[in-house]
């Protein structure tokens, strides 16, 4: 381990769990705990609960889970060590000297990764400015994109040189190795040669910056008609392209009125250098829900501008849906006459574009004109089915006062009694609700059965057993003194009793800290599990918690189950000969028991 126990107990003790998390969720006390929308799934409902007396946190929705350092890890998208690091500096404690010398032989870290990418950055932009090399690149920017020198200045635009050596070459320069450079993702390494080279390649180059200023990634644009025309930087320790959108650094100054959500970088630049400083774009993937958590931080209210062609206005439905479910307002911006909002300006001006900008229309006014388009309503049998589909996207809205707008308006438009409407949209929820009922009860039943567990995927291999295990570790988790009793040896358990390699690992790793001066401590498990796992272990606890029984004699009769299930398992793979002296064995105690009682 990186950092030595005292320091993380130390920096977990200065941390102030309600106070970290409440930066990112917004939290209402209930009792002893602490409540609010889960970070890590999208729910209209709270379901996440922090503790602050337990300094943990759990999700009864996604069952994520654990200790400020877990929360840290997966919100910050952090290692171990590096969430240590990052809560350390947030509370002021200095980092051990020693540490920071095993960092640089460890994996390459995310600070690694940002210093390379900022020297990078400069070295693109170096290229771009440069007379000779930079050539192509600028009259590309400049004259056939119609960018201003103030605007390429300000997004840091660069130019990747026709080259397979020059930033790798540069990079070696500095210092850094060819392992650091293709974790960084900016050289590929040959499968043939095993000789790294430039990741970008004549291309002009835009710089992803995050919002603390960070160059986290780099997107390339080819400036002809080859493919691919957008070669983005792959997910690196600094960089997860389904958390990072582009331009958001600049727009978070700006969009706490509302927001753009454009498909592609040279619209939000060109966005920008018209005076919608609000625009932001994702990275050659399309909007996922982590983005929309990270995007409903600074913004309420997003409208829509994709692509005006099919696969532009499918993907903006898909948006509409992710962006609506962490509770955002969505409306939809359609363009005619251009085919994105960089050809518009453009062609139109950027008063023209405020102006529509202004009339853009809401998700259920964009969708509803979408189906009705397709119908000819004077028909009948056209009529029905243009019904049928306005009633099901009206039921996929999760307010009723929505619901009751929206039927108003669809009546209008169909020109149908409203209650008409209404009784088919409360039939299509009423089977909806069916159907998902049906679903999680299926779920339920799966995952009793444990199959299909990512982490503990041995759980199917014995049910029985695996449910005396995760009493068993409960319970322990639960309290020192069965700890204690397990060690001293007076209720019988060791790892051998253990059916799954997960829960034989938490059960060794609890008792040896066990043993220690410090005794178990949960951040401290973060270090050798996943915060999937950490979620899971705290599960465990709580599932344990929850319920009455939880004396001594449910540990005794846990343990009891683990071990038979041993000894059958053993009789397996033992001969003849020592199954019927085992059998014997049984029999003798069997009868002693019934002479026992006479
Ligand atoms: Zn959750």
């Amino acid at each position: 381990m990186r950092f030595s126990e005292n320091f993380i107990q130390e920096v977990v003790d200065r941390t102030d769990i309600e106070e970290l998390i409440g930066r990112y969720v917004e939290l209402k006390r209930q009792g002893a705990n602490l409540w609010g929308r889960c970070p890590f799934h999208s729910e209209k409902t709270p379901s996440f609960s922090v503790s602050p007396v337990k300094r943990m946190f759990f999700c009864f929705g996604c069952h994520a889970g654990g200790s400020a350092i877990t929360f840290v890890q997966k919100i910050e998208n952090l290692d171990f060590p590096e969430a240590v690091e990052y809560l350390a500096n947030r509370v002021g404690l200095p980092l051990p000297k020693e540490s920071e010398a095993a960092y640089e032989t460890r994996g390459v870290s995310r600070k690694r990764v940002l210093e390379m990418n900022l020297e990078a950055a400069k070295f693109f932009r170096a290229c771009l400015f440069d007379e000779r090399l930079g050539a192509e690149g600028m009259k590309y920017l400049h004259e056939d994109r119609g960018l201003s020198m103030a605007t390429i200045k300000h997004f840091g635009l660069g130019f990747a040189p026709n080259s397979f050596q020059s930033l790798t070459d540069h990079m070696h320069r500095l210092g850094y190795t060819d392992e650091e450079l293709v974790a960084a993702c900016l050289c590929g390494k040959s499968q043939k040669t095993g000789r790294t080279y430039d990741y970008f390649r004549d291309r002009v180059m835009f710089p992803i910056i995050d919002t603390s200023g960070n160059v986290v990634a780099f997107g390339g644009r080819v400036m002809d008609d080859s493919k691919p025309k957008y070669l983005n930087s792959s997910d690196t320790p600094a960089f997860k392209k389904s958390r990072h959108l582009f331009a958001l650094n600049f727009a978070k100054n700006h969009c706490a009125e509302k927001a753009i959500l454009c498909e592609g970088y040279m619209d939000v630049i060109a966005l920008h250098a018209a005076g919608f400083e609000y625009a932001v774009a994702t990275l050659g993937t399309a909007i996922t829900p982590d983005h929309a958590r990270v995007f409903s931080k600074y913004t309420q209210k997003v409208v829509i501008s994709y692509d005006s062609d099919d696969a532009g206005q499918n993907a903006a439905n898909k948006a509409m849906r992710i962006l609506g479910e962490v509770g955002m307002e969505v409306r939809v911006l359609k363009l005619s006459g251009a085919k994105d909002p960089d050809e518009y300006i453009k062609k139109f001006g950027s008063d023209k574009f405020r102006q529509v900008l202004e009339q853009s229309k809401t998700g259920f006014d964009h969708k509803s004109e979408r189906i009705l388009s397709k119908f000819d309503l004077t028909v009948g049998s056209e009529k029905i089915k243009a019904t049928s589909e306005i009633c099901a996207l009206i039921a996929e809205y999760w307010s009723g006062v929505e619901r009751e707008v929206y039927i108003s308006q669809a009546s209008n438009l169909l020109e149908l009694p409203k209650e008409v409407l209404k009784n088919s949209v409360e039939q299509i929820r009423r089977k909806q609700k069916r159907a998902y009922d049906a679903k999680q009860s299926r779920e339920a039943m799966a995952s009793v059965k444990n199959f299909g567990d990512r982490i503990n995927p041995e759980a199917a291999k014995d049910p029985r057993a695996v449910s005396a295990e995760e009493t068993v570790l409960g319970l322990l988790l639960l309290k020192e003194e069965y700890r204690n009793a397990v060690e001293k040896g007076e209720i019988v358990l060791s790892e051998e009793d253990f059916v799954t390699d997960f829960h034989r690992r938490v059960f060794s790793s609890m008792m040896r800290m066990h043993r220690t001066d410090g005794g178990l401590r949960y951040e401290l498990l973060g270090a050798e599990f996943t915060p999937d796992e950490m979620g899971r272990i705290e599960k465990t606890e709580i599932a344990r918690q929850q319920l009455v029984q939880n004396g001594p004699e449910v540990l005794r009769s846990a343990a009891a189950v683990l071990r038979d299930a041993r000894t059958k398992e053993n009789m397996k793979n033992s001969s003849l000969n020592e199954k019927i002296a085992y059998l014997r064995e049984k029999k003798a105690k069997l009868h002693k028991g019934k002479a026992d009682k006479t």
